[in-house]
């Protein structure tokens, strides 16, 4: 008998995790009803880069064609020396790249794949979505979960996941360690119309100026209509939040070393929305009975390997395959999901950070650093991503797409 299935998981957050989440349950045919504190269901940010990896994520979603469709497909990563000028390495994403990882390295606007997600739960009757509904209090009982809302609406299920992203409330009810960490870096982002991008660089790859402390990230988006600008510095200040005004003049002074292009490049931009960088060490598990978490939730990670979305999607599809595999029975779903996904959320976690110290090398560092990645072959580039590129062969084991509910 399914009818456990009919009970709803109640999701606390409708960001990029959250929404895959209530997708990925709704095709193994199981209610979820997502809980959301922002007035509309909608994404701010810009830009978000997606490994191969994540495509055999969309696969089991359905999604693969609704996400190329408005995804870039770019030529190349290069890393470029932010004070000479120099380029360092590249990585060549076609050819052995393609055949090696089956699906591509994609770039995407964030509200795009947010949309992409969206329009795929308001197409299912298995998922309800609830916006302008702030989740203030989280109490398990016996043989489900409730939650209340600062309005002081109830909602009740058979399960929760939290996806609230990086300052998580459910995280302290689950793990209890407090606030994030922060990185002591500073991310300014803004988004260009191509047609205002100097032609010398509108190119159509990926691209790092990496210098020390600082480095400036471009690429294009929505089919080359837009360019995506990131420049991050190291800075203490600290503040919490997505989205608040970045002061052009502190940022020109940290950049005052770098070489010309990349201050030409910054230059273009005349508002820029800014964040302070979190994340936390990882953890060996973030579930307590019928309480789990999901994305930024569970292990939020800095962005220099640009893998916090692809991760959150799929704990997303594994969580979605250990409640059917355990036939509804949640608190062992819960318990068994975390242990299949930690060693690799957590290496993502570490080795994001040793990609920032990497961009940010000066010295001898740096020395070594243009050495080592500039006498790569494209076959090391290839062995040097394959652990986090490849088929994540444990997600993709699973009932045939025949078994799933559209
Ligand atoms: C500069 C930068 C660049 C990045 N680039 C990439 C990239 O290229 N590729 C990549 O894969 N990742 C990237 N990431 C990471 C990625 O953005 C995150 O990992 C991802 O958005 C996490 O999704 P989430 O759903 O877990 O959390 P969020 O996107 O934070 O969503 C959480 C949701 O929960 C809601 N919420 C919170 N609290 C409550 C509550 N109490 N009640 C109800 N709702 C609540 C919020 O309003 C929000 O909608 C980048 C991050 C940064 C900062």
């Amino acid at each position: 008998m399914d009818d456990w299935k009919d009970r709803e998981v109640l999701i606390v957050g409708g960001g990029i995790g959250g929404l895959a989440a209530a997708l990925a349950l709704a095709r193994r045919g199981i209610a979820a009803q997502i809980i959301e504190q922002a007035a509309e269901f909608k994404e701010i940010g810009a830009g978000i880069q997606l490994g191969p990896n994540v495509f055999w994520m969309f696969e089991a979603l359905g999604l693969v064609e609704p996400v190329s469709a408005l995804a870039v497909f770019p030529d190349n990563l290069i890393m470029m020396d932010s004070i000479t000028g120099e380029e360092v390495t590249r990585v060549p994403l076609r050819g052995a790249f393609r055949r090696r990882f089956k699906h591509p390295y994609a770039l995407i606007h964030r509200a795009d794949l947010h949309q992409v997600l969206l329009a795929a739960c308001r197409k299912s009757a298995r998922i309800r979505l609830d916006a302008g509904q702030k989740v203030v209090d989280v109490e398990e009982t016996a043989d489900g979960v409730s939650v209340t809302t600062a309005g002081g609406k109830a909602y009740r299920g058979a399960a929760l996941i939290g996806a609230d992203g990086i300052w998580s409330m459910v995280r302290q009810i689950v793990v209890g360690d407090g606030a994030p960490r922060p990185a002591g870096h500073i991310t300014y982002r803004a988004v260009l119309p191509t047609a205002e991008m100097p032609e010398k660089f509108r190119w159509r790859d990926m691209v790092v100026w990496a210098g020390e402390k600082v480095h400036l990230v471009h690429y294009p988006l929505r089919t080359g209509d837009l360019f995506n600008l990131v420049a991050v510095f190291h800075s203490n200040r600290y503040e919490e939040g997505w989205d608040s005004y970045g002061d052009p003049a502190e940022l020109y002074e940290r950049f005052a070393q770098t070489c010309e292009p990349v201050r030409t490049l910054l230059a273009k931009i005349e508002s820029w929305r800014m964040w302070v960088v979190c994340d936390r060490p990882p953890v060996k598990d973030w579930s307590r009975g019928r309480i789990t978490l999901v994305g930024d939730a569970a292990h939020p990670m800095l962005q220099y390997l640009a893998q916090g979305a692809n991760m959150a999607i799929e704990d997303a599809v594994c969580l979605a395959d250990k409640v059917a595999e355990h036939d509804g029975d949640y608190p062992a779903a819960f318990r068994a999901y975390p242990l299949a996904r930690y060693l690799r959320t957590g290496r993502v976690q570490i080795m994001a950070r040793v990609y920032g110290e990497f961009f940010h090398a000066g010295g001898v560092a740096k020395e070594l650093r243009n050495m080592m990645l500039g006498a790569r072959t494209p076959e090391d580039h290839i062995a040097g991503v394959e652990w986090l590129y490849s088929e994540p062969k444990e997600l993709t084991r699973r009932t045939p797409a025949a078994a799933m509910v559209s």
